[in-house]
Order: C-alpha cells, then sequence, then structure tokens
C-alpha cells in the first residue's frame, strides 16, 4: 500500500515562521494563527486589511502537487469568477508557490484568499444547503474541465479509484465491523469500480466535506467557501457529486439526501444516466474509503485521532445501512430528480380510460387512432412506440418541438429567477419593447398574459371600459377562447347554440371569400350593429381571426380588412385583430395577418406561438386606449410576463430572425400550396392561404375526414376546419423546409389514390 503521504507526520513549522515566510515571500505583513490539518500545517495570517490562509506542505506531498492545486484554483477562477473558492496570491517572483526546507525536507508553501464564513452546522444537514454545495461543487467542477497538469494522475490513497489499495486498512477494523465494511469494500471494488472506465474524466476537486466548506454566518444554508484542493486528483468527473452526496447523507435519509446533491449538480453540470446511476455506490465508496482510512491513521497517530475519527460513526452507520437501500427505487428516484425519469407506461386502453375519466369528457382526442407521444424535434414527433410523426399541424411549437435556443433560454431563466410583473426585471420591458418594434407605431403598450383567450378577455374589457359599449361583433365561424366572455367571439365552439345577446356576428367564409367583400362587409356591419341594438347594446369590439383559420383559412384583402377597421370606428367600436394564429410570421414576412395596406387595429391580441409552447399572450394597443383603460380598471396576472416569458419570448423572436423563418414561410407554403394544386385532384376544390398556413378546400367533409385519418395513418398529422369541416388545415411548425412539404405532398398523393 503506498502511504507515504497519509503515514508521515505533519510538518512541525510554528506561527511565527508562517508570518515571516508570509513577509519575505509574499509582501503579506500580519499575524499568522494555526488552522486544523490532517497532513499539512496550516496557518490564518491576518494582515491590517485582509486575511490569507498559508498552507506549508507535507514533504511527501511533493512541489509538483501543490503547484497543480494551486493552478487548478487559478484555472478555476479564470473560467467562472465568481466561484467561491480562495484566490491564489503568487509570491514575489511571480510564483504560485515557494519552498523552504526542514529536516524533513522540501514543503511548499502557499498563500491563498481568507475564505469569509464559519463552518457549516453539524448533521443532518438541510435541503437547502445540500443543493447549494451540490451547485458550487458542479460550477467548480465545470470550470476545471480542461485543466491538467503533470501531478494530475499521482497517487493519492483518497483517489476513490484507488479503493482496492485499501484492502490492508481492514485489518484495522475491530470485531464485527469488519465484516460489515468488508461486504461492501469487496462488492465495490468487484462490481463498481471496473464501471469507471470510460466515464467522462477530468481534474476531481474531490472533498466537498464539511470541514472543507463555509456558510454564510447569518445563514448557515448559503455556502460562502469551498477550500483545500489538496485531494484534487484526475478521474471520473462523477466523483465530485458522489463524494459530495456522500457526506450529505449522515444522520437522515441517505436517499433523500443523494436526490437533493444529485439533482442540484445536474442543473448546473449534467450528469449521464449512466453517471447518476453510479452515485450511490460511489458515494458508498468514499464512505468506506473514509472510514477504511482514518481508522487506520488513528491507529498510527493516535494523537491526532479526535480529529481524525470525527466522521466515523456517521460512516459507519451508512455504510450498515446501505444492504437495506432498494437499488432500483435509489435509481429510479435519482434519474426522476433528474428529470430522466421513466414514466409507468399503462396499456393504450388503460391510458385513454385514465384520461377518460380524470381529463373528463368536454376534452376529445384528435384522430381515431389516438397519438399518444413521447418526444418532439422540429418538425418531427416521436410516438411512446418509437414511430416518427411528421408534425405539419402544430403551431404552438412555432419555430420547431423543443428548439434548443427556447428551450436553453427558458431553462436558463427559470434557474435564475422567475417572478411577476409587480417588480422590475429589465428583461421584461425590453422583451415588450421588441415586440412593439415588429407592429406599426401607434400599437406601442404591451398588457401581458397567459393566453390566447385571456388576451381576447383583456381586449373585450379593454373596449367595454374605452367606448362604453358591451356589444361585440366577430365573424359567422370564429374561434377566440374558452373563457365566458371569449365563448360570445367563439361561434365555432358554441355550434349552432345562442350568443349573449351582446354578441353578433358577421359573414365568415363566404364574405371574405367574394368580390367585393369590403362593400358586403360594410353591410353586415350594420346589420350586426342593429341586432345588437335591439337588445340595447352598442358594438364596442369587432374582432377578426386574421387568417380566419376555424372559418377555413383565409388570407383577407386589404379592402375587406379596411372596411372592417374603418366601419367598426364607424359604429363607435374598436378594432381587434386577433393575431394568436396568423401572427409571428405563420402568415409569410409580413410578419402580422392585418398587416395589408397600412391597417392600423386598435389592439392587436397574440398567444400561441409567442412562446414556442410556453403559455403566453399579449394584447398590445396605443397610449392612449391604454391610459384610458387603466382610468377605469386595475391590471394584473401573476404569471404574465413573468421573466420565463420574456426569455422564452425573446429567444422565438431571435430564431424567427436568424433563420429567416416568415421569409422562408413564403416560400415553403408557395411550394406546398402549388404542388397540392398540381396534383390535380378532382377532390381538391381549392387550395388557399398565406405563408405556412395553408387550406385545401375539399368537395365535403367526409372525404377531408378521411384523408386526415389516413395521413396520420400514414405518419403525417394534420387537420380539419372551416364550418362544414371540409377544408384540410396544414399548419406546421415553421422550421417545416421543402422536403417536408414534399413529403406531405407524397402522402397525401398516395391517400387520394387509395379513397
Ligand atoms: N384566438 C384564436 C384565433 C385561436 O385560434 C385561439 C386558439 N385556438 C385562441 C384565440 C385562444 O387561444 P388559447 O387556447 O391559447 O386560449
Amino acid at each position: 500500500m503506498q502511504n507515504d503521504l497519509l503515514e508521515s507526520a505533519r510538518p512541525d513549522f510554528d506561527a511565527e515562521t508562517a508570518a515571516r515566510l508570509a513577509e519575505i515571500h509574499f509582501g503579506v505583513i500580519g499575524v499568522a494563527d494555526g488552522l486544523a490539518g490532517e497532513r499539512d500545517r496550516n496557518f490564518s495570517v491576518t494582515a491590517a486589511d485582509r486575511r490569507y490562509a498559508m498552507k506549508i506542505g507535507n514533504v511527501a506531498e511533493g512541489v509538483e502537487a501543490v503547484d497543480m492545486q494551486i493552478r487548478a484554483m487559478e484555472h478555476a477562477l479564470k473560467v467562472d469568477p465568481h466561484l467561491p473558492i480562495p484566490a491564489v496570491i503568487r509570491s514575489h517572483a511571480g510564483l504560485p508557490l515557494v519552498t523552504i526546507d526542514s529536516p524533513q525536507g522540501t514543503h511548499p508553501v502557499s498563500l491563498v484568499s481568507f475564505m469569509p464564513g464559519v463552518a457549516p452546522p453539524p448533521p443532518p444537514t438541510a435541503p437547502a444547503y445540500r443543493r447549494r454545495l451540490a451547485t458550487v461543487v458542479a460550477r467548480l467542477s465545470q470550470a476545471m474541465r480542461g485543466f491538467d497538469h503533470p501531478a494530475a494522475r499521482r497517487h493519492l490513497l483518497w483517489d476513490v479509484t484507488r479503493l482496492e489499495e485499501l484492502a490492508p486498512c481492514l485489518d484495522y477494523v475491530a470485531g464485527a465491523d469488519r465484516d460489515v465494511v468488508a461486504r461492501q469494500f469487496h462488492r465495490l471494488c468487484a462490481d463498481v469500480l471496473p464501471r469507471l472506465e470510460g466515464l467522462p474524466a477530468q481534474l476531481v476537486y474531490g472533498d466537498a466535506h464539511a470541514g472543507n466548506v463555509l456558510v454564510d454566518s447569518s445563514d448557515p444554508e448559503l455556502v460562502t467557501g469551498l477550500v483545500d484542493f489538496g485531494d484534487a486528483t484526475w478521474g471520473p468527473r462523477v466523483l465530485d457529486v458522489a463524494i459530495t452526496a456522500a457526506y450529505q447523507t449522515f444522520q437522515t435519509d441517505p436517499l433523500d439526501a443523494l436526490v437533493h446533491t444529485v439533482s442540484a449538480y445536474h442543473v448546473a453540470d449534467p450528469l449521464t444516466r449512466a453517471e447518476i446511476e453510479l452515485v450511490p455506490d460511489l458515494a458508498l465508496a468514499r464512505l468506506v474509503q473514509s472510514y477504511l482510512i482514518t481508522t487506520w491513521r488513528a491507529a498510527i497517530h493516535p494523537e491526532n485521532s479526535d480529529y481524525i475519527l470525527d466522521d466515523n460513526p456517521d460512516s459507519f452507520d451508512v455504510i450498515a445501512k446501505y444492504h437495506e437501500i432498494d437499488r432500483d427505487e435509489v435509481t429510479s428516484r435519482l434519474l426522476a430528480g433528474c428529470g430522466m425519469g421513466q414514466p409507468h407506461r399503462r396499456r393504450l386502453d388503460e391510458a385513454l380510460a385514465l384520461r377518460a375519466e380524470r381529463l373528463g369528457p368536454a376534452l376529445t382526442l384528435s384522430y381515431e387512432s389516438p397519438v399518444r407521444l413521447h418526444a418532439g424535434d422540429g418538425v418531427w414527433l416521436e410516438d411512446v412506440d418509437g414511430a416518427r410523426l411528421l408534425d405539419a399541424y402544430n403551431n404552438v411549437p412555432h419555430v420547431g418541438h423543443c428548439h434548443p435556443q427556447v428551450t436553453a433560454a427558458i431553462a436558463a431563466q427559470v434557474g435564475r429567477l422567475t417572478t411577476n410583473t409587480r417588480y422590475l426585471v429589465d428583461e421584461v420591458a425590453e422583451y415588450a419593447d421588441r415586440l412593439v418594434g415588429l407592429l406599426p407605431d401607434h400599437l406601442t403598450v404591451v398588457m401581458f398574459v397567459n393566453s390566447g383567450s385571456e388576451a381576447n378577455d383583456v381586449a373585450y374589457q379593454i373596449c367595454k371600459a374605452v367606448t362604453g359599449n358591451a356589444g361585440l361583433i366577430t365573424t359567422e365561424h370564429a374561434y377566440h377562447g374558452t373563457t365566458f366572455a371569449t365563448s360570445q367571439m367563439s361561434p365555432e365552439e358554441l355550434g349552432t347554440g345562442p350568443l349573449e345577446r351582446w354578441s353578433a356576428r358577421l359573414g365568415g367564409a363566404e364574405t371574405v371569400a367574394a368580390a367585393g367583400s369590403g362593400e358586403r362587409v360594410a353591410g353586415e356591419l350594420a346589420a350586426a350593429v342593429e341586432s345588437l341594438e335591439s337588445s340595447g347594446h352598442r358594438p364596442g369590439m369587432v374582432i377578426l381571426d386574421s387568417v380566419f383559420s376555424s372559418e377555413g383559412v383565409f388570407d383577407p384583402s386589404p379592402a375587406y380588412l379596411a372596411a372592417v377597421a374603418s366601419e367598426a370606428r364607424r359604429h363607435g367600436a374598436l378594432f381587434v385583430a386577433d393575431e394568436v394564429q396568423a401572427g409571428f410570421g405563420r402568415v409569410g414576412s409580413r410578419f402580422w395577418g392585418f398587416n395589408k395596406a397600412g391597417i392600423r387595429p386598435d389592439i392587436v391580441t397574440m398567444g400561441k406561438p409567442m412562446g414556442n409552447g410556453h403559455p403566453m399572450g399579449a394584447v398590445v394597443t396605443t397610449a392612449a386606449i391604454a391610459s384610458e383603460f387603466a382610468s377605469k380598471w386595475h391590471f394584473f396576472s401573476t404569471f404574465a410576463g413573468s421573466p420565463v416569458a420574456a426569455a422564452a419570448g425573446s429567444a422565438v423572436l431571435d430564431v424567427l430572425e436568424t433563420e429567416r423563418l416568415p421569409e422562408r414561410g413564403d416560400e415553403v407554403g408557395g411550394h406546398l400550396r402549388s404542388r397540392i394544386a398540381e396534383l390535380g385532384d378532382s377532390r381538391v376544390v381549392a387550395v388557399r392561404g398565406a405563408g405556412l398556413f395553408t387550406g385545401v378546400q375539399m368537395t365535403d367533409a367526409a372525404v377531408a375526414s378521411e384523408v386526415v385519418e389516413r395521413l396520420r395513418r400514414a405518419g403525417v398529422l394534420i387537420g380539419r376546419t372551416g364550418k362544414a369541416g371540409d377544408v384540410l388545415k396544414i399548419r406546421p411548425p415553421m422550421v417545416f423546409s421543402r422536403h417536408h412539404a414534399d413529403l406531405v405532398v407524397e402522402k397525401l398523393a398516395e391517400t387520394l389514390a387509395s379513397l
């Protein structure tokens, strides 16, 4: 057994010598006081303005090893300057350490800044402390990645990968305890250590023991310092989290402690599944190692045995408990704690029954053969059986399912701060400013909400408050939301059910498609106003879905839009453009559905695609309307406009811009529409739309429905819309390419041929 370092006595220097060394070599004039240490001689050196820590190393340690530790600390602080680790003070000669000789040999001497804080409270540790410590260790591990040194692979018994070398120490363990420790020791050596081969390796700090951690004196759960790089060696990086976790298991439920530590570590420095699975055994390996080394060392150095044996009873308790642990449960709880849990997969019929019973009958599922999903990526969805489906339908994952840029932005912000709009978080107003920059100049105020429904509901309240009128007018088969007010703008959902008397309808598909739709809409609006007035209401809001998505997909003419806007105002109402479907480039480079011929809505509402799946919406209006509303109503929505929403929304805009998706949507959508038209199939009556929103008018609903179902079975998802349900709705994520469009056309052609 290699044991020079651990067997050799601590160097024998006094405080006066330490103070002299600080002055001579580092120019620090101060008072030195002894600190605890296992194998080195440590001192604090208090100067007039700062405190330092001096370490006079054991001769057996070797100058090279200390040089490595010091340089590793310098490297880590360069990478992550806010890491709570000591800063290295270089000598007069610019060296990271100096040496002195004694009768024992040559000792390395280093000086670092003294870390603030006090020792953490004794075990059991608090979950918040475990998480904070794990985060610091994860950051340190990341910061040391890329660092190497000739001494990194030195021989050190505190290196967990050398556990086998401790076999002789078993002889020092007394009585029945020896069997308990030996059983785990032999299992770890035989079954666990061989599994370390091939894991990601780097310099491992390797010693997040309570004695090396400092916490805030007014909050013992805040880690202010991590010191002592004396055990740093090259090894699998998972050792750092395992060693950290090991010392959290004392006097508590070890499994809880492991989950708290590993999950927090994983957020800051993601681990692989194989690494996570190894953590419990590696944590145990550290405790077995610690128990064996300290038992042996206490026998050799009885004068220092209290310090050496401090952890031993706690370590032994955990080692003794280990065989009671259900290993599958440990693994599944750790993986779940890191967001990698495997959900229990029910049989399809059971899953359907549970959903029907718990989510209720109001929610229907799409397709005769339900799509049971597991993952998404760009324009692709993956079902639970691993089959890939081309998503030509979903607009919520606007820039593609799980776009990495949006995922990263959301994850980073969730991990940093999420709060509400009662606090000043600059990014929220900056995002609002960015949105305003994408709209006509008169629209300057953004009120954040959580969904398209809430946006339209708030828009209605604004219209009511500003015009004093409660009547609303929408199109014949529109959908604008699920709240009570918006249900009255959603004849599509109400079916033939009656509208409240304060809600009236314009013509839908027929009107917008008709030649001269501008004149026609003026008459229809006048009739709607009359119907409101007959029940004692005046119109306050006229709302349009600017791509007529539930009417059957129409790109309205400028004349139509202009007529709706001007007639609405002429009758005293505000004109609201609902861009929940059309907005954010869905209809191409004009970016908004209403954005034609200088149309200026009073209010624009947004939702669905805004956050690529993060639930968010917005009501954008003029400064005058916003202040009129504010003089009559309070507005606040708890989750709306959170920093996470701002991060998601900004990332979506970044992707739209940098990948030029709206422009590409014009091109790919045009290609798709012309290829479908070129099929020349007699059941295709018309192909229309804009950008990446396409409606294919079929001869009847039965054909449309059959096409949708057969395409789903062929692995392509599209939908159906229109009052008669006879329009195919093709509205894929914006990262849809020509190649994907060709795939849809190919499958559509095959489907039509099979009908
Ligand atoms: N407006 C339009 C035009 C919509 O299509 C929808 C949703 N389909 C909404 C509003 C409501 O949005 P949400 O479901 O996010 O509340």
